[in-house]
């Protein structure tokens, strides 16, 4: 039984080096929200973590403290026997939902809670989280999804049909995915506060450790970011893939001329070219731009928002997020619709804990939905995977399939202790040299 909520505030220093730095977002701290569903009773405690870039953190903590109550004095049996139980707790809370209704800080928090549910059962499971799910029933998996506000796209039948349809080659997709891993691509090499000697440096040593796809940072200047494609170019030639990631710094028009401007550069997907809000938007430039296809989703807040850049044909990849999205009910329901709509999912990692989140999730995708690794990708950051007990492991470009049991977010404990902000070492420091 879930006797108490812990959530803690833990930021990483990364600004301090640019790590993370994009055009919109210049100096990110990467941090998480951290909640711990401390259990009475032989269950193993749930630890799930929600994203952000420094401040704001502890608003995240703030409603997984207020959220959490909802949790106390159920047991796992309960979330076991109702996989949309910790969903419907926790988004249906009217006057929470009052902030939203399903995005913001609020959903963020809901993602946290909700995703150390699934921790708590995949490892009471024993099993990691992509295989706790990929081993059950269809009816099982959709009984996890809300299709209130996506019944018009996708109905539960139409989910329940083709989960039962990927049925019959899951055996076999499961032992290609532990044999092969699941394909990636890195930005470590890309980030926008790089000098390009670092970029010249870093993309020949990630080339030389097998990565094919690299993402590289724009949206500063339009001279600039041309220089950094051509360097790319220039640096590992044409027989890989090059996107590249804007954070919704352009207008439409704005995005247009940027695009076509980097277009020689054989560009593979233009990811957040506008305000990630703006499913129209997208739909304009994409046709202005075609056939360079655009990528986003790490900042759509929701599936109604996902199920408009799907029916408007707006989007060439669906980016989802592992906690953006309100955990691993609604990421299921968006990677549903995105498999009718016949979009590739994408998904948004890199930050902290979100690389060892979304390699379950794309495995999911791939073992039990699509049925397919073709043009999917995870995407890879190398920071701070050394603060895990379960860290993501990379061959050749590829994610191996982890085998620990649960959502492989568990932060070591001397990590969490010296990063808690803002009394934790590495924090204390900081005050007292400024
Ligand atoms: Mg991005």
């Amino acid at each position: 039984m879930i006797h108490s909520i812990e959530a803690r505030d833990i930021r990483f220093p990364t600004s301090r080096d640019s790590h993370g730095s994009d055009a919109m977002n210049p100096d990110p701290d990467y941090s998480c929200a951290y909640a711990t569903l401390k259990m009475r009773g032989g269950d193993p405690d749930g630890n799930g973590l929600t994203f952000t870039i420094g401040r704001g953190n502890d608003l995240c903590v703030a409603a997984i403290n207020g959220l959490g109550k909802h949790l106390i004095g159920r047991s796992l049996d309960e979330f076991e026997a109702d996989l949309g139980l910790a969903s419907r707790l926790l988004l249906n809370d009217s006057q929470y939902r009052w902030l939203g209704p399903e995005k913001g800080v609020v959903h963020l928090a809901a993602a946290a809670l909700i995703n150390a549910v699934w921790d708590a059962l995949a490892k009471r499971a024993g099993k990691p989280l992509w295989r706790y799910v990929a081993d059950m029933a269809p009816e099982r998996i959709v009984s996890a999804i809300d299709f209130r506000h996506i019944s018009d796209f996708l109905s539960q039948d139409e989910a329940l049909d083709r989960l039962r349809q990927q049925e019959a080659g899951k055996a076999g997709r499961i032992r290609h995915l532990l044999q092969e891993g699941y394909p990636a691509y890195t930005t470590s090499a890309g980030w926008i506060g790089y000098t390009d000697a670092q970029i010249v440096q870093l993309l020949k040593a990630a080339y030389a450790e097998g990565w094919r796809h690299f993402k590289i940072k724009v949206g500063g200047d339009l001279a600039g970011d041309v220089r950094r494609c051509a360097l790319f170019r220039e640096t590992l030639g044409n027989d890989v893939k090059l996107s590249v990631d804007a954070n919704q710094v352009w207008g439409v028009d704005q995005a247009v001329a940027a695009i076509k401007a980097i277009a020689p550069y054989d560009i593979y997907w233009v990811e957040e070219p506008t305000s990630p809000d703006d499913v129209l938007g997208h739909k304009e430039i994409a046709r202005q731009v075609a056939p360079i296809q655009l990528a986003t989703g790490e900042h759509a807040h929701n599936k109604v928002m996902f199920k408009q850049f799907l029916q408007a044909k707006a989007i060439g990849f669906c980016q989802i997020d592992s906690c953006r999205l309100a955990g691993v009910n609604e990421v299921i329901a968006v990677m549903l619709m995105a498999d009718k709509a016949g979009i590739p999912v994408c998904p948004h990692a890199g930050g902290v804990g979100l690389c060892e989140y979304v390699q379950h999730l794309s495995m999911i995708d791939y073992v039990c939905i699509s049925g397919t690794m073709e043009n999917r990708v995870i995407e890879h950051a190398a920071h701070l995977h050394q603060h895990f007990r379960n860290p993501i492991e990379i061959r050749n470009g590829r994610y191996l399939a982890p085998s620990a049991p649960g959502y492989s977010v568990d932060l070591w404990p001397q990590s969490m202790a010296e990063h808690e902000f803002p009394h934790g070492k590495v924090w204390a420091e900081e005050a007292a040299v400024s």
